[in-house]
């Protein structure tokens, strides 16, 4: 913490904040500047709260200079984390591609998109069996019936699945048929359900609030880790701006803060952040430009008839291009370094 005192204080404004400051069996430490003086914060065990000083006469504001996240740090842990799930891994230094229809629907629909995925490249399926849908009229998802089709998708294409937990009291049957839990955008701060993520085996997808900082996102996924499951995923899938064009704002230089910031892999889903299929093919390029270590996208084989997000989900011809296209950009953005 740095306390940053007004150009006007006098002796005895900053001699009471050092007393604050010692009070709180931390060391004060003035830096005189040009024009004004701050006081650092030296030897606090913990977070110092800015309150203490916000209101001090003579004060203008108390800056934290430490992060308030420490498991999700780089700090903590240098080296990237890879989430291994089976032959599958993420933030290996290897793109990982996720694909599949925003809902399972039935296990024609689920096994005829996965079998175009998985032939075009992708490594993973998704697929919605419990939905947070906007309208409670909308589908909200087979449940656990999804689940079980989900389980056989997985055992005929040997692809791990990604699906989503929206609650505390559906997490264990999730959990039991998942290989990576996801939760969403609306859950991100939902702290009993981040609790009980922290507490699964399984790895977990986390998406970034839609109005989420990166810090509240990174403190949020510190919420699952302090629970003691480190197997945490970020995943990026915009944010709500001002903009009409698309339906969230893909946020891509999150990747470079989270990657610098943190030691979690990032992946990064276009789909639910474009809301239209014609921006899923160029986003997906910025995001492995940008050096994502995932991609998570929606693919239908028949979108116009799709129960949800159908506008967003590529034709699987589409996604061939699409896989095509991603892996010759992260060969180029990784080819050796000629010596
Ligand atoms: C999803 O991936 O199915 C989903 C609902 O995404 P989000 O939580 O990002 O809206
Ligand atoms: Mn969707």
């Amino acid at each position: 913490m740095l306390v940053v005192m007004e150009k006007t204080a006098t002796e005895q404004q900053i001699e009471q904040v050092v007393k604050v400051i010692e009070g709180k069996g931390c060391t004060a430490r003035p830096i005189p500047g040009g024009d004004r003086v701050s006081i650092g914060v030296l030897n606090n065990k913990g977070p110092v709260d800015a309150a203490l000083f916000i209101g001090l006469p003579g004060v203008k504001d108390a800056v934290p200079i430490t992060k308030p996240y420490k498991l999700v740090s780089r700090e903590t842990k240098a080296e990237d984390t890879i989430i291994q799930v089976g032959e599958t891994a993420i933030g290996n230094g290897r793109l990982c591609i996720i694909a599949g229809p925003c809902a399972i629907e039935d296990e024609t629909q689920a096994m005829t998109i996965a079998e175009h995925v998985k032939n075009a490249g992708a490594h993973m399926f998704r697929g919605g069996a419990f939905k947070p849908r906007t309208s409670p009229y909308s589908f909200q998802g087979l449940g656990e019936a999804g689940l079980k089709i989900l389980a056989r998708v997985r055992e005929s294409t040997g692809m791990p699945v990604v699906t989503e937990a929206m609650d505390e009291q559906t997490f264990d049957v999730v959990e039991h048929y998942a290989d990576i839990v996801q939760i969403g955008t609306r859950n991100m701060q939902n702290f009993s359900l981040l609790k009980r993520a922290g507490a699964s085996h399984r790895p977990i997808m986390l998406k970034r609030g839609m109005a989420a900082t990166i810090e509240e996102w990174l403190m949020a996924a510190e919420y699952v880790m302090a629970r003691g499951n480190h197997q945490v995923i970020l995943c990026e899938r915009g944010v709500r701006t001002f903009v009409h064009h698309s339906r969230n704002t893909l946020d891509l230089s999150a990747i470079p803060v989270v990657k610098k910031e943190s030691h979690l892999p990032i992946v990064v889903d276009p789909s639910h952040a474009a809301g239209r299929r014609d921006q899923v093919l160029p986003l997906s390029r910025a995001t492995v430009a940008a050096n994502a270590h995932g991609l998570m996208v929606e693919v239908h084989h028949q979108p116009e008839q799709a129960l949800s997000d159908g506008a967003q989900s590529l034709y699987p011809e589409q996604f061939e291009l699409l896989c095509r296209q991603v892996m010759a950009i992260y060969n180029v953005c990784h080819e050796d370094v000629p010596r």
